[in-house]
């Protein structure tokens, strides 16, 4: 507590208050002393003057002795001071206070010995006689030129003393009153000073603590003024400063967080020091787990942790593409040194091209899916046409049934076409769709009806079971009536003669639910991940001539609608291809 700058400045302050008081009021009594001693001295010695002109006749009178002692009481009491007639050889001649008959000789009394030899003696002593201490002064009586006697005048110093006394007890109650006064003043003057001390230091302990928005109210504009003027400046480009800078960091956390590509930052020793969360969801790994840990720990690879050492030892980027972790992700690596005026460590960038190939892939499976699927039909027609060019033309039965097959078969070309347009055109969401409120259970018999000559055909029941109430839905009715059609058609197709397909809706929490049951072929377990893919037949002997595009349309259709489309199958059992759709 003493140590603060109050109680620096109020300290030594009060201190020299005291000191000078103290000095000068030592000095003050000591001169008011002196000068009141001084005073008494010259009026006792003008008393005793007085004393000794008055009393000259006496001393030389014959009957000295008488005279004398009335003479000394008389003035005693005029004077109010005590007065004594001493004979040349110091016997007493006369006292206002006593007897001089029963006083000793006086002629060693310091007083009457300086008196005697320099004309004038003092001495403050303490009277046996009138029990106090008195100050004396004698002077010689000179008679007819001649030293005849001592002439004495004392009175008792107390009456000085008391005034002293009193002087000095007023001097100590104003050094009192003064260093009250010099404390109070003192303390006010050090609290206004640190004050704004006291305040910077609050400031700058919240400044630590991350309240970085301090601002001090300056009042003066001393140098405390002028510290609290530096402090807020400094606060507030602190306090940008660190704005800016989180500014960035965000920036580049947002930018890390929502980039597609994974980005591990390690130090020099190939420690982690940064996970973005790509890479989190690419290695199924946490940040905060990887943090701290070395490379390889983290990422089991051990030709990435090679290209990372050579990265560090070479400062040179390393690339190469790799199939990556269990869900054999292909990947594109790229460790880069990360470098300001010196190496700081590695940025490994993991770009998923994943997708990207299986895209290629799938490009590349289409374009031999359609050119294999026209192929058929074109060599068809090819072989009939030449079979009708070598001379079946001029056959007229035969010629005609050569047009109807390739007739058919231009048919399934088309078909094949049109449900190609229609699937890119729902994929790319440029086909129209052409919303209408209606109840789903009317568009499930409007598919019925339609596939029940078809069902006839295959000798196969086909049973519904809808919900008792209409089951409206919002959703393009052509398109949901192809799905419905489509699934019915495939479960009629692939049931054997005698089967039964059953067809249902039912109502569920936020959505109707159609499923399509079957107990025809089944869907192997290697197949079944596949049925919804383009130009996907299971089994190709018995697709009973489809495109394979179906399922992938409805998928597609049932997708837009935002309902889900789902498959459960066993092979030689049965399937259940069901679709959801949201209630209006
Ligand atoms: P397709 O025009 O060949 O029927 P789809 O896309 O409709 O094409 O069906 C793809 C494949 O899924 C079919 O070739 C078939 O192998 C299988 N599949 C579809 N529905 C059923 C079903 N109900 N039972 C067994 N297999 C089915």
């Amino acid at each position: 507590m003493f140590r603060s700058i109050q109680w620096r400045i109020t300290v030594p302050l009060v201190l020299l208050i005291l000191g000078i008081m103290g000095i000068l009021g030592f000095y003050l009594v000591n001169f008011i002393s002196k000068t009141q001693t001084d005073n008494m001295r010259y009026l006792l010695e003008t008393e005793a003057r007085l004393s000794a002109d008055v009393s000259a006749p006496g001393f030389l009178s014959s009957d000295q002795q008488n005279s004398l002692d009335d003479l000394a009481k008389t003035l005693g009491k005029q004077i109010d001071a005590r007065v004594t007639f001493i004979a040349r050889d110091g016997a007493v001649l006369g006292d206002s206070e006593e007897d001089p008959q029963t006083m000793d000789n006086h002629i060693s009394r310091p007083e009457v010995i300086d008196a005697l030899a320099s004309g004038v003696g003092e001495s403050t002593r303490f009277s046996t006689t009138l029990s106090q201490r008195l100050m004396y002064v004698a002077v010689p009586v000179i008679g007819e030129g001649e030293i005849v006697g001592i002439a004495r005048v004392a009175m008792p110093v107390a009456t000085i003393e008391l005034s002293i006394g009193s002087v000095t007890k007023k001097i100590v109650l104003a050094t009192v009153i003064a260093a009250a006064l010099a404390i109070l003043a003192a303390f006010l003057i050090a609290r206004a000073t640190s004050r704004p001390i006291k305040e910077i230091t609050r400031a700058a302990r919240r400044i630590a603590s991350g309240e970085l928005e301090q601002k001090i109210t300056v009042t003066t504009s001393d140098e405390s003024g002028q510290l609290a003027q530096a402090f807020n400046e400094m606060s507030l480009s602190l306090h940008e400063m660190i704005r800016e800078i989180s500014e960035e960091r965000s920036k580049l956390a947002t930018v890390l967080s929502n980039l597609a590509d994974g980005v591990i930052m390690t130090n020099k020793e190939g420690a982690i020091v940064l996970v973005n969360p790509a890479t989190e969801r690419l290695f199924g790994l946490q940040a905060d787990e990887a943090l701290g840990r070395q490379f390889i720990e983290v990422i089991h690879d051990y030709e990435i942790d090679e290209m990372l050492k050579s990265c560090i030892q070479t400062e040179h980027e390393q690339t190469t593409q790799l199939e990556v972790g269990k869900a054999m992700r292909f990947l594109r690596i790229i460790v880069l040194p990360l470098k300001a005026d010196r190496l700081m460590g590695a940025l490994v960038l993991f770009q998923d091209l994943t997708e990207l190939r299986s895209l290629q892939t799938m490009r590349r499976e289409l374009v031999g899916n359609i050119s294999h699927e026209l192929r058929t039909p074109l060599a068809t027609i090819k072989a009939i046409v030449e079979t009708l060019q070598d001379g079946a033309i001029d056959d007229k039965g035969v010629a005609g049934s050569f047009l109807t097959s390739i007739n058919s078969e231009v048919d399934r070309m088309i078909q094949i076409v049109a449900e190609l347009t229609e699937l890119s055109r729902i994929e790319t969401g440029k086909g129209k769709f052409n919303l209408e409120n209606t109840d789903l259970n009317l568009l499930v018999n409007e598919s019925i009806s339609r596939l029940n000559p078809y069902a006839d055909r295959q000798t196969v029941i086909v049973k519904a079971e809808l919900f008792g109430e209409p089951l409206l839905v919002t959703v393009d009715r052509e398109r949901i009536r192809q799905v419905v059609s489509n699934l019915l058609h495939n479960a009629i197709k692939f049931s054997p003669s005698g089967g039964k397909v059953v067809i249902s809706t039912k109502l569920e929490k936020k959505h109707v639910l159609v499923s399509v049951i079957d107990n025809g072929i089944g869907i192997s377990r290697n197949d079944l991940p596949h049925v919804f893919e383009r130009f996907y037949k299971a089994d190709r002997s018995r697709s009973g001539g489809g495109t394979g595009l179906g399922l992938a349309i409805a998928k597609h259709i049932i997708q837009a609608h935002e309902g889900k489309i789902s498959v459960r199958s066993e092979e030689g059992k049965g399937s259940v291809f069901s679709f959801t759709l949201p209630l209006k």
